[in-house]
């Protein structure tokens, strides 16, 4: 689960590390009012999505006169802000960020993430903020500080001083810098985060030390620890065709193909997904309707797939064990009546009460093309993505 960044500072500040000041508005006046009663004389006014990249796509201004505040804001709210990270649709900008100038002499990049290879949390740090991460790593590995984090231990005094010292801030700071380190790790592990990225933490001409931009994820499985979290759920900023599929109950993830597939089971989705690419094919969803599938569920899940303009064909691939195949068939059936089936369809059925299934499916009159095995199906699939 994403948050915006507003709300990660507010998370941030729970756990004392200190944020610079700043407070969200959803209107221009609101803005304005905002940096008047925050004073001085330059403000960051900052687009709120959940993604990155948004100096760069003109998401991220400085406003130098409170008239500055309430234009930039003005032309932010309301507006979708494309990024790198949003993909060309962009994402909805319904709230800014007013925060208070900083005068900015050294900026950082830290990461704590999971490192799944060696199966421990690690902070990434890199002298090199503000500047993307992925290319500072590309090309200059040697300018990355990787410092494995034993997840019991926590990150020491040692440890966060020694990276403190190695990005370079000045010994006088070091303390307070290796503290903030020491405060984020706490929240990241207190807070069941799988990413809390600060990019750039900075160093200011008053020797403070701040993080001004805040990424912070959350682990879904971890979410039951943390009910208050529910409420910094921002469905908006949510791909609105994965959205529909999890309140539906089905487990979907939108891909880039043509082959839109429907799976019982998630290893199964898996195998059939790669399937397709054996063939020279390309998936347009992961979509694992589950165990108990009701017709409704399967009907929605065609809704889903066939309210995808690029989807050339759709591949059912349904392994009947506790799910019987006469119960998917007769969902298929009646959502394929609910439905117009714009687009070929290829089902693929094994296991308990398949006679059945198929029996229901051929006796539907439906133009459904049926496979013996997976290799067939996917086979078929790919070719007729291919023809049309
Ligand atoms: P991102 O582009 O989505 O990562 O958004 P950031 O919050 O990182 O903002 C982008 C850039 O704006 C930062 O890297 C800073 O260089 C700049 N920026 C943000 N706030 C301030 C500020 O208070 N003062 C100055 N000088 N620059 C700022
Ligand atoms: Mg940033």
């Amino acid at each position: 689960m994403k948050i915006h960044e507003y709300q990660a500072r507010q998370i941030l500040k729970n756990f004392d590390v200190p944020v610079p000041v700043a407070e969200v508005a959803s209107s221009p006046e609101e803005a304005r009012k905002i940096a008047e009663e925050i004073g001085g004389k330059i403000w960051a006014v900052k687009s709120q999505i959940h993604a990155g990249g948004r100096g760069k796509g003109g998401g991220v201004k400085l406003a130098r006169s409170l008239e500055d505040v309430s234009n930039l804001s003005r032309l932010m709210i309301g507006s979708r802000l494309v990024t790198k990270q949003t993909g060309p649709a962009g994402a909805p900008v319904s709230k800014v960020l007013v925060q208070r100038g900083l005068d900015i002499v050294q900026e950082f990049y830290v990461g704590f993430l999971i490192d799944r290879k060696l199966q421990r949390p690690v902070l990434i740090a890199s002298a090199e903020g503000g500047m993307e991460i992925e290319k500072v790593a590309a090309q200059f590995p040697e300018k990355i500080i990787k410092t494995v984090i034993d997840p019991v231990a926590g990150l020491s005094v040692p440890e966060a001083l020694e990276v403190a010292t190695r990005l370079d801030v000045p010994a006088d700071i070091a303390g307070d810098c290796a503290e903030v380190l020491r405060k984020l790790w706490n929240t990241f592990v207190s807070m069941d985060c799988s990413l809390l990225e600060i990019n750039p933490l900075i160093v200011t001409s008053d020797k403070k030390v701040y993080p001004l931009d805040v990424k912070m994820t959350f682990d879904d499985n971890a979410l039951l620890r943390h009910p208050e979290l529910e409420e910094l759920h921002d469905p908006e900023q949510e791909d609105p065709t994965e959205l529909r599929a999890h309140k539906a109950g089905l487990q979907y993830i939108q891909l880039n193909g043509n082959i839109a597939c429907l799976v019982n089971g998630a290893g199964l989705a898996m195998a059939t997904m790669d399937t397709i690419k054996l063939f020279g094919g390309e998936p347009d969803n992961f979509l694992d309707i589950g165990g108990g599938a009701s017709p409704e569920k399967v009907t929605a899940a065609f809704e889903i797939m066939l309210a995808q303009p690029e989807v050339k064909v759709i591949l059912v691939n349904i392994f009947g064990g506790i799910m019987k195949c006469d119960v998917i068939a007769e969902g298929i059936v009646e959502a394929c009546r609910h439905v117009k089936l714009s687009v070929p369809l290829i089902v693929r059925m094994k296991g308990t009460h398949e006679k059945e299934g198929k029996e229901i499916l051929k006796n539907s009159g439906l133009p459904i093309i049926s496979a013996d095995s997976l290799g067939d199906a996917a086979q078929k699939a790919v070719e007729m993505a291919a023809e049309k």
